[in-house]
């Protein structure tokens, strides 16, 4: 009996054995699926991290006063009346109209790298950012909010709108706002989005 029973109970006991070994196969690659899934899942949410701080990282140009209406626009080549001086001149700068005491805005990220005041300009803000640019606020309240050496952001305020910039004393209260390149005056309507253009 024992003879004949023995190689029955081995089949037995091999097919356990055999079926035991293939579950545990599955459940290993069961585990090595989830954990390779879960490994690229989170290497795609890095790669999504990296790609929102590249975001954050281009720079953001902010236009230097609310509701910005232009008074006098930048003109590289036409003459423009100056009213107060009463001479035609050309005009690298836009000039927005605020009132007085209107909050004045950092045009990017940078240092302030200037800050004067003299009866022909007002008080004038210099702020040098990367890539070149040099933003330059004139007609501005000699009270204002940063000196040389301090950091800004971009839409960090400054200071606010005044009205003593002696050579524009009659277009009324108004931010004057110049933008260079590597020494240039540039077009500021070439990186503000200003919508009555
Ligand atoms: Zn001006």
């Amino acid at each position: 009996m024992n003879k004949t029973e023995n190689p029955q109970k081995k089949r037995i006991l091999t097919t356990t054995i055999y079926a035991v070994i293939i579950g545990l196969l599955v459940l290993a690659c069961a585990i090595v699926i989830a954990t390779v899934t879960s490994k690229q899942n989170s290497t795609n949410a890095e790669i999504g991290d990296s790609e929102g701080d590249v975001g954050v990282s281009t720079t953001v140009y902010v236009v230097p006063v609310k509701d910005a209406t232009i008074l006098k626009d930048y003109s590289a080549t036409e003459y423009q009346y100056n009213d107060t001086l009463k001479h035609w001149e050309i005009h690298k700068a836009i000039d927005f109209l605020a009132e007085k005491g209107a909050d004045v805005y950092a045009f990017a990220d940078g240092t302030v790298t200037d800050v004067k005041t003299n009866h022909m300009e007002g008080t004038y803000v210099e702020i040098t950012h990367s890539n070149g640019l040099v933003s330059v606020y004139k007609s501005m309240d000699s009270k204002l909010n940063v000196k040389v050496g301090d950091k800004v952001i971009a839409g960090t305020v400054i200071g606010t709108v005044g009205d003593q910039m002696g050579k524009e004393l009659n277009s009324g209260a108004h931010l004057h706002f110049e933008l260079w390149r590597n020494g240039d005056k540039v077009d500021p309507n070439d990186y503000l989005a200003l919508g009555e253009k």
